[in-house]
């Protein structure tokens, strides 16, 4: 764009303090959050404190070949995102610089290597513009000028930027153009300006838009448990709390691969490197079942992991949720997945131990809650800015699903039980499940959704009608969550007297309990056909369980033994279920309630109807 820098400003190191450096010189000429660069080894960071006589800044990078008197100059802006084609299937570090293309001209090693300076979106890449505007419209901030196909799967909306609007000048024909080549030029008043593809946005900045909408469609994960007992929203927020080795980085995964948002923002914060190459790998092997497009091409990855400066972890957190705003604003429902805002919110209270602030509880800064919520508030279902579509608004929506990693699992230390006021819904990982195999390891005794009320009539909707248990997935959920809880009620009862002491009809629930358990809610996220189960053979298993257990509980009455309901060959096959029906084969399910309808019907003609008489 053709402003006029500023003439450079510069000062000069005076402090160096882990990766806290202090400045001389700059005092007059910054605001918070700017953005400086020390001269010689290209190091970038931010400015976090100004007094009369000194700014301090906080590097991106290892501060450790710095030296005093060092120049350092001014940016005069903030940290910002560069929006625009190319961020999809890319992979970058928490201040933006592609890791791919760094990667290779660091020649080998594989490292990151420092302040290597590459524009986040490549310069020489072409695009293929088609515009959808004309010279003499007017446009202002959201509308749309032009289209790029970004990937196969996603069209990249080529949008007017906040605060500008005019008449059209100039619009490029359809063809090839670079994110740098002039696309339009717009009249406002007397002045014209040139614009290309790249917008630039502040990271700590909320995008603007509309106004709120209200969720009422969830994103589904294809995670049974979740689907069923604990779902969230298209805009809704979560946390995944759980302790080392629980699983919160193989739900992250697999929500990235399989749930049904249009983009996916995967954020790697402080966590292992080779988990990111993994995420890297299994995307672009794996590929979207309604294109057979590869992932990779719906998916941008953050990464600043746990080799790379902690001072930019808190970068990559919101770097991550502005360009998931930037695709919310073209009309999509983006995902932001970031594994684990512990390692985040642990930079803080290291850079805060470092400034000597006051700390609050356990060391971390008392502004720490602020920080959290700020996130989290990102998220939700918006009407965009822009044009409507024939009359009608167009929506948007960020879903927030962040992990959390508590030391020793412990869910009342500060990050979690912060996380917790800001979110919606909680899965709560418990180390016992893990430890005993039952993955996805979500503990369905202290896990919570607020999100069932508001998705209900989507899922009636999608409801198959079986004349036998005739009740929607509101009422499943119900019947489900009621089981398990008169099972956890049991628990103590069974340990004193033994189960084949119990009544009948509870030994019946605990009967029913562990087939919910070890036929439903366990799934193995590295099973073909179990890492993901769609809304209609979701709707299909826990309807052929609750049939069972509405009949069995017919037969007890009746006199039948519960052995017979056990040896029923259904229940071995509802086991099965999981692991051996696709989800485009809801036939088989069907056949499986009639099977189970039958057994029951022969039971009954072997014993008679008084089965103990
Ligand atoms: P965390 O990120 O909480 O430390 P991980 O996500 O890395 O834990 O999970 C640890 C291990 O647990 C995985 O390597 C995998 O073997 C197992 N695991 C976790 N979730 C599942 C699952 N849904 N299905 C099968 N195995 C799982
Ligand atoms: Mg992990």
């Amino acid at each position: 764009m053709n402003e006029i820098k500023e003439k450079i400003k510069s000062g000069y190191i005076s402090s160096i303090n882990g990766s806290l450096i202090e400045i001389k010189g700059l005092e007059n000429y910054v605001r918070l959050n700017d953005l400086i660069k020390e001269s010689k080894h290209k190091i970038l960071g931010e400015v976090i404190q100004i007094y009369s006589d000194h700014v301090t800044a906080q590097c991106f990078e290892n501060t450790s070949n710095l030296k005093l008197n060092e120049e350092v100059i001014s940016l005069q802006e903030p940290l910002s995102m560069e929006l625009g084609p190319g961020l999809l299937g890319n992979i970058f570090d928490g201040i933006q610089r592609p890791l791919e293309a760094t990667f290779l001209s660091s020649k080998g090693g594989g490292f990151l290597k420092r302040g290597v300076d590459l524009p986040a979106l490549s310069r020489t890449k072409n695009w293929h513009f088609k515009p959808v505007k004309k010279i003499n419209d007017y446009v202002s901030t959201g509308y749309v000028v032009g289209t790029v196909q970004e990937t196969e799967l996603i069209e990249h909306k080529i949008m007017i930027p906040l605060g500008i609007s005019g008449k059209i000048t100039y619009i490029a024909k359809e063809g090839e153009y670079t994110v740098s080549d002039e696309i339009y030029r717009l009249k406002n008043g007397s002045k014209e300006k040139s614009f290309n593809m790249i917008q630039k946005w502040p990271i700590t900045k909320n995008r603007p838009y509309k106004e709120r909408g209200f969720p009422n469609e969830p994103l589904i994960t294809g995670m049974r448990v979740i689907d069923l007992l604990f779902p969230i929203v298209k805009g809704g927020t979560v946390a995944v709390p759980g302790g080392f080795g629980t699983g919160k980085t193989v739900i992250q995964q697999s929500l990235a691969k399989w749930c049904n948002a249009d983009i996916i923002i995967f954020v790697g914060c402080g966590e292992r490197g080779n988990e990111i190459a993994d995420v890297l790998k299994q995307f672009s092997e794996i590929t979207d079942p309604k294109s057979g497009r590869p992932l990779l091409e719906r998916i941008v990855i953050l990464a600043n992991t746990s080799n790379m400066p902690v001072s930019a972890r808190e970068a990559s957190i919101f770097s991550g949720v502005t360009i998931g705003e930037y695709y919310r604003d073209m009309g999509y429902d983006v995902a932001v997945l970031a594994d684990s805002t512990s390692r985040w919110a642990e930079s803080l209270r290291e850079i805060s131990g470092l400034l000597e602030e006051m700390p609050a509880e356990e060391g971390y800064p008392a502004y720490l809650p602020s920080k959290i919520s700020s996130f989290y508030e990102r998220a939700g279902v918006v009407k965009i800015l822009g044009e409507k579509d024939s009359g009608k608004e167009k929506f948007g929506s960020i879903t927030i699903i962040g992990s959390v990693s508590p030391p020793s699992g412990d869910f009342s230390e500060p990050v979690t039980s912060t996380t917790k006021r800001f979110v919606q819904a909680f899965w709560a990982l418990d180390a016992s499940l893990a430890y005993s195999k039952h993955y996805p390891a979500i503990n369905w005794l202290n896990s919570y959704s607020k999100y069932p009320e508001f998705i209900s009539d989507w899922w009636f909707e999608r409801d198959i009608y079986w004349s036998e248990i005739d009740i929607d997935w509101y009422e499943c959920r119900k019947q489900i969550n009621s089981i398990l809880s008169q099972e956890n009620e049991l628990k103590n009862v069974t340990q004193l007297v033994g189960e084949e002491n119990l009544p009948e009809n509870q030994q019946f629930i605990l009967f029913i309990s562990r087939l919910i358990r070890n036929g439903f809610l366990i799934q193995n996220a590295f099973d073909s056909i179990d890492c993901f189960t769609d809304v209609k053979k979701l709707i299909g298993l826990v309807k052929l369980i609750l049939l069972l257990f509405k009949e069995g509980k017919q037969l007890l009455k009746q006199g039948f033994l519960i052995e017979d309901i056990k040896e029923l060959d259904i229940v071995n096959d509802i086991l099965r279920t999981c692991r051996s029906i696709p989800n485009n084969n809801f036939d088989q399910i069907e056949k499986l309630r009639k099977k189970m309808l039958n057994e029951i019907e022969s039971l009954k003609l072997t014993y008679g109807v008084f089965r103990r008489k």
